[in-house]
């Protein structure tokens, strides 16, 4: 028999109602790359009847990662139907293609993004509406400003012990996609180089996709301007171009055009 033919003779039957759902949303050591019923099909096989909605496509289990997700409120309304690439500005459209493709052909990616450009050109915006995609594959994603993982990471370091500290730094090793917004927005001091490469390096290590931002670029605009790589090392940066495709925006700040955020 074909396989075409075994395809045609599955029915959709009832969605699964004995799922526990905090089993596979909540355990963030050993998670698979994309959901193991359904693969990121979205319709999981039931041997002997046929095809059903997979239970990672449900409500409760998408609210759940988005969640865990961490995504600020401000961008809760990004996705990749409302990103508007500007008339004329072949480089959003490439970015928004970018980030389209990332989001269909994941997990068969084996690079990230770093999207670099200047202010409100869409760079958050492009990366979480990335991960919203991905959510819907049924896996565990994470969002973190780089400011703030620092300090979190600085303060539960400083206040009580190394454990503490892995307790925030676990997840952004483990989770299997992970947004780092504004890379090079703190100022580099050898503890922030040392934490910077430890999250990217086990990140490496561990094969698991990392979309990064930036607002600096790899060349320098004006004679005063830092470069990405003086802000987070040449040997950083020469990481992010094995980790990442690169991919420079440029245009006016949105916001300052539309009046936004
Ligand atoms: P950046 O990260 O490049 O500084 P953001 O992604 O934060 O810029 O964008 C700033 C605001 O403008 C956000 O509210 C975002 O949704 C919006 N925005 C930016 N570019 C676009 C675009 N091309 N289409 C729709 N909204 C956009």
């Amino acid at each position: 028999m074909s396989a075409n033919s075994n395809a045609q003779r599955l029915v959709i039957v009832p969605d699964a109602e004995d799922f526990n759902s905090e089993s596979r949303v909540s355990s963030s050591t050993v998670e698979p790359v994309v959901c193991s019923f359904c693969f990121g099909t979205g319709m999981e096989v039931v041997a002997g009847k046929g095809a059903r909605r997979c239970r990672c496509r449900t409500r409760e289990v998408q609210a759940k990662l988005l969640e865990a997700a961490r995504i600020p409120r401000r961008y809760s309304e990004c996705s990749l139907s409302n990103y508007q690439p500007v008339s004329n500005n072949s480089s959003q459209l490439r970015a928004f293609n970018y980030a389209y493709r990332l989001v269909r052909e994941y997990p068969s990616v084996d690079r990230g993004l770093l999207l670099m450009g200047p202010c409100g050109v869409g760079k958050t915006h492009l990366a979480v509406a990335a991960l919203y995609g991905l959510i819907e594959k049924g896996t565990r994603y994470l969002f973190y400003e780089f400011g703030a993982l620092l300090k979190e990471i600085q303060e539960s370091y400083n206040t009580v012990s190394q454990i503490s500290e892995l307790k925030v730094l676990a997840p952004v090793f483990e989770t299997e996609v992970l947004v780092l917004d504004e890379l090079g927005a703190v100022k580099s001091t050898d503890w922030v180089r040392d934490t910077m490469m430890q999250i990217i390096n086990t990140r490496y290590n561990g094969r698991k996709l990392t979309i990064f931002t930036t607002n600096y670029m790899d060349e320098r605009r004006g004679q005063t301007d830092e470069t990405l790589e003086d802000r987070i090392s040449v040997r950083l940066r020469s990481r992010l171009y094995e980790m990442c495709r690169t991919v420079s925006i440029d245009g006016e700040d949105y916001r300052r055009r539309f009046g936004k955020g």
